[in-house]
Order: C-alpha cells, then sequence, then structure tokens
C-alpha cells in the first residue's frame, strides 16, 4: 500500500483521528509550550524566553496554531504565574493581576489564545498546575490527597484533593502564613510588601536576594544560613502535614535544588512534631514522603495539560 491510498484509508476513518491537547507553563522567565495526544505521548515541545505580553503570547499562538489547522487541537491547559483570576465568573477572568512582573500585571492571557484558536482553555496558577503534573506521572502519582511546594523566587502550594487542586473563596496562599519568627537568632525584618516576615518574606528567593543582597545562587553550600532557612521551611512543612495530612509533599522550586536541605528538612519536620503524628511516613519513611519533584522541570507544563483533560 502507498503512502497517498494510506492518507485515503486514515481520512477515511474518523475513529483513528488523534485528538490532541496543549499545554502552556508561563513563568516569569520562561514559557513552555507543549502537545500530548491520546495516548499521553508529547507530539511537540517548544519554550522561549519571558519577553512581552504581546510577543510572547504571540509566540506561544503561533506554536498551538499548527495543530488546530488539521482541527486534532482540542483543548489548551495554561498554568500561570501569578497572581491570577482563575474564577471563570469573574469579569477579569483569564488575567494576570497585580504582579511585580514589569508588563504583566492586568495582561488577559486566555483572550488572545481562545480568540486566536478557537479551542477550550482552562486556566490555573503554575504551582496548580505542577502539583496535579506530579500527581498524575510524577512523584505524588496516585496519592490523595498530596502536596506540592514551590520554594524559589516566591513560595506557593498546591494542594491536590480528589484528584483537583484545592479551590476555595480564592486560590490557597501557602506561601504567605505566619511561622514563627525568633527576632534574636533572625533580625530580618522579612521581605514580603503585604507582610514582612511571612514565610515568603522570610524563606524565599526574593527574600534570600534582599538578606544577602546578592543572587542566592551566590550564598555558598556552606553557609550556616542555610540551617535556618530549612528550619522555616520544616516549620511550614509541619503546619500543612498537621492541617492537610498529605500522603506526600513534594518540595520543588529554584531554592530545592540545594538537595542538602532536604535532610535539614526531614530533621526539622520531625523535632517540629516530636512524634506526634503516629504515621511512618514521618519516621524511618520521611525520606519517601518529603521528596523533590520527579517530572524535572515538566510538573507545570504537564499538569497543564492533566487540567484541561480534566476538565472536559
Ligand atoms: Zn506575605
Amino acid at each position: 500500500m502507498g503512502f497517498c491510498s494510506l492518507k485515503r484509508l486514515r481520512s477515511a476513518l474518523p475513529i483513528m483521528k488523534n485528538r490532541l491537547v496543549g499545554g502552556m507553563e508561563c513563568g516569569g522567565t520562561k514559557f513552555i509550550c507543549a502537545v500530548m495526544d491520546d495516548t499521553e505521548r508529547i507530539v511537540d515541545q517548544v519554550r522561549f524566553h519571558t519577553t512581552s505580553p504581546e510577543e510572547t503570547l504571540r509566540q506561544a499562538i503561533t506554536f498551538f496554531r499548527q495543530f488546530v489547522k488539521n482541527d486534532s487541537l482540542e483543548a489548551v491547559g495554561i498554568g500561570s504565574f501569578g497572581p491570577i483570576d482563575n474564577d471563570p465568573t469573574s469579569e477579569t477572568f483569564g488575567r494576570i493581576l497585580a504582579t511585580p512582573k514589569p508588563g504583566w500585571s492586568g495582561v488577559d492571557v486566555v483572550g488572545p489564545l481562545q480568540r486566536a484558536l478557537g479551542v477550550r482553555i482552562a486556566f490555573d496558577t503554575d504551582v496548580n498546575a505542577a502539583a496535579l503534573g506530579e500527581f498524575r506521572w510524577g512523584a505524588s502519582q496516585g496519592l490523595d490527597p498530596s502536596l506540592y511546594l514551590t520554594i524559589g523566587t516566591g513560595i506557593g502550594g498546591g494542594f491536590i484533593k480528589d484528584g483537583k487542586p484545592l479551590a476555595g473563596l480564592v486560590t490557597p496562599e501557602m506561601g504567605h502564613i505566619r511561622i514563627p519568627h525568633d527576632r534574636e537568632r533572625d533580625p530580618f525584618p522579612g521581605a514580603c510588601r503585604f507582610h514582612g516576615d511571612c514565610l515568603e518574606g522570610l524563606a524565599s528567593g526574593a527574600a534570600i536576594q534582599n538578606r544577602f543582597h546578592s543572587d542566592p545562587t551566590l550564598v555558598t553550600d556552606a553557609d550556616p544560613f542555610w540551617d535556618l532557612e530549612a528550619f522555616y521551611i520544616a516549620l511550614a512543612v509541619s503546619n500543612y502535614v498537621l492541617t492537610l495530612s498529605p500522603k506526600k509533599i513534594i518540595l520543588g522550586g529554584g531554592i530545592m535544588k540545594r538537595e542538602f536541605l532536604f535532610t535539614k528538612i526531614w530533621e526539622g519536620v520531625r523535632d517540629i512534631l516530636n512524634g506526634y503524628v503516629s504515621s511512618r511516613s514521618l519516621l524511618a519513611g520521611i525520606e519517601e514522603y518529603i521528596v523533590p519533584p520527579k517530572l524535572e522541570g515538566r510538573s507545570g507544563v504537564l499538569g497543564a495539560m492533566a487540567l484541561v483533560r480534566q476538565n472536559a
């Protein structure tokens, strides 16, 4: 059978048509777009720098449009840096809200894609998408409920319950909880512009930048500061264990690339909880309980596709 006749055969059999979904992770420094087929195979993927909203969204549209041509792209899921409005009943649905990223406050992300592609769009936070990606294919696969925390420039958490990111009054803002702050041990006043010394104000990449007046990556592994950083993360994690009782906790984001932090956090959580929560996961099994992500920088884009599949 020659190529042409095979092509005719395919077009005569609609059941063989490949249904595709797209995913887009909007990060402060880069965007990742990908397309997945019915068998969960990644058909194509692209990443580019986050520049102006117009240019960046145009690049995304150009990528996805090639899959719309033969009507096989059905929907696109988006996981975006925030804050965002993901309430479909709101007038500003689909927009990025007051972000410190220059030029991006108030930008409509969903509208331009919907108009250009004519497909269904799902929109959520980058951390909710990452949490869902890890739950679907990664380190927390099938473990419900589970928690994904990102500790990068900012701090955020995505909590998966009943297979979906938890949503309530608004999107949970787990990075802004209060943790004990001993000002004798740590006189740093905190860097959150809303709360000063909340978790993000004390332990995020932006806070570290503020403490050291230099890029966090330039702080050496030997610096005693990392004991304090791990202690703050351990305090937060302990609070999430007590309130949410997740079956797995994933710690991602740029700060957690320093793997030695995990050992300090495991010890910190065990000390803080002091045997009160009687689960093997918090004792001998803590190395399997608080873990790094498995999807290596693709949790968000994969999760965005899981999100749109889920909302179908
Ligand atoms: Zn805060």
